[in-house]
């Protein structure tokens, strides 16, 4: 009996190291992540498809910006509940490696407008937790810790029955503390500043003109940065040959209907899709010659049938000092859409859904300089990748009024800036002592003169008598 055990014993064994041996290439654990993979996901397979083909890009239809073609990518990713992590184990550490799981945020791969060209990055799509903690503990997941913000909300006046959107919490004081910080703080200098669509129409052209060159302006900076597409619209600006000889060269209609699309390529061929967007420039040309009498369409709806031109692109136009400079609605782009939602401000999936939700409850006077202001802030302060983000230097996040702030970078801002209250309070009392010091100075160099003067008669008063401020 003992050797039918041991016989069986030793063939488990062999069984098991031939198994070993096969699956040597691949000692990874069979955790369900790494099983996920063979899921079958037809959405992400369709997916795959797309972005591997430029299909996609062919996809672009009237009225929806060049960079909706850009598809947005959503990983799966693992739910694991608080119970299901500590029940499953009882080994503190894999107890733990769940909790840091429920941390985790799905990730997004979206084309981001600082990378330019054709760079993915990955972005935050949801908080960290109710506070913005990075140890966030989810036995307290149901109780939300700190300051939590309600996005903006409808609600119904059980009286009258009226609709009234409520902002959401503290959108005002954040609203001025990014400005101030815009204007003079970690996010003044922004490219958008210098580089903007806005900036880049020539001032000394007609108004006419003017209007073309910022419409071009919006429709090359898609998925392009600030500095590259500057540098395209220089070039456009310089170098577009003149339609007829002894016409002036540069960027205007007639010289865009002229130009051999080969060379227009050239011209903006640092931009992001260039292909696609020579195309969509010399189309544009002929359908503002034909149906618009020359000029650029006075409306968001008519911009909007232009190709490569959708709404952001169009409010945006139309509310730019060389555009129409008529502010029709809020001109969304990836950075004020992803901020918006990282502020907790709204819950939105699009930039279009972003926008309505702002136009619902923001002042109509903020509706222009919200775009300057945020994506500026998102160019200097708050990226698109985590990890980047000066949440430190933010007064966002030093003031506790971020969700998705990073704790261990407010904290050392916060030390910074503790430290810096002492040195400048040290500072200002040694200054004091200082002028406190050259007063008696100067009253005991005074009171010598007096009795120099006076000669010895004259001392009425002995100097080390004389009282100071300070006594
Ligand atoms: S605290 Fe960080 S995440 Fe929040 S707005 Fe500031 S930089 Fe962005």
């Amino acid at each position: 009996m003992r050797t039918l055990r041991s016989a069986s014993r030793e063939t488990a064994t062999k069984t098991s190291q031939f198994f070993d041996a096969t699956n040597a290439t691949n000692a990874r654990r069979a955790t369900r992540s790494s099983l996920a993979r063979f899921a079958y996901n037809p959405s992400s397979i369709a997916d795959a498809d797309d972005s591997s083909s430029k299909a996609g890009l062919e996809d672009v239809t009237l009225g929806s910006d060049i960079e909706d073609a850009v598809t947005t990518k959503v990983s799966r990713k693992r739910k694991r509940t608080a119970t299901s992590s500590q029940s499953s184990s009882s080994d503190p550490s894999r107890q733990a490696e769940g909790r840091r799981a429920t941390t985790r945020t799905a990730p997004a791969m979206v084309k981001t407008e600082e990378d330019g060209e054709e760079t993915q990055a990955q972005i935050e799509t949801e908080p960290t937790s109710p506070d913005g903690s990075q140890n966030f503990e989810p036995a307290s997941a149901t109780k939300p810790r700190g300051r939590v913000r309600k996005p903006a909300r409808k609600t119904v006046d059980p009286a009258t029955g009226a609709v009234k959107v409520e902002p959401p919490t503290n959108w005002e004081e954040m609203y001025n503390l990014v400005k101030e910080m815009r204007i003079s703080g970690p996010a003044a200098n922004a490219a958008v500043d210098t580089m903007g669509c806005e900036r880049l129409a020539r001032a000394d052209a007609s108004p006419r003109d003017r209007r073309f060159q910022t419409l071009v302006a919006l429709m090359l900076s898609s998925q392009t940065k600030d500095t590259v597409n500057a540098e395209a619209m220089a070039r456009l600006h310089n170098e577009l040959p003149p339609h007829k000889p002894g016409a002036p060269p540069g960027l205007n209609l007639e010289n865009m209907l002229a130009v051999d699309p080969k060379l227009l390529n050239e011209l903006i061929g640092k931009v992001g899709f260039h292909n696609l967007k020579t195309k969509y420039l010399k189309q544009t040309a002929e359908i503002l010659r034909d149906k618009f009498g020359g000029d650029i369409p006075p409306t968001v709806e008519t911009l909007c049938s232009l190709p490569g031109v959708g709404p952001k692109m169009a409010h945006l136009c139309m509310s730019a000092t060389y555009g129409w400079n008529k502010v029709e609605g809020i001109g969304v782009d990836v950075h004020v859409h992803r901020i918006t939602n990282l502020w907790g401000w709204n819950e939105t999936k699009t930039p279009e859904d972003t926008r309505k939700a702002l136009e619902s409850w923001l002042p109509r006077d903020k509706w222009k300089e919200i775009n300057w202001l945020l994506v500026g802030f998102g160019q200097t302060v708050c990226g698109p990748v985590k990890g980047s983000r000066r949440c430190g230097e933010c007064e966002l996040g030093l003031r506790g009024l971020c969700k998705s702030a990073e704790r261990g970078k407010v904290n050392e801002g916060r030390k910074r800036r503790e430290m810096e209250g002492k040195v400048k309070d040290e500072k200002e009392v040694r200054m004091e002592v200082d002028k406190k010091e050259e007063d008696v100075e100067v009253k005991e160099e005074v009171t010598e003169e007096v009795v120099k003067k006076n000669g010895a008669k004259g001392r009425t008063r002995s100097p080390r008598r004389i009282k100071t401020e300070g006594e």
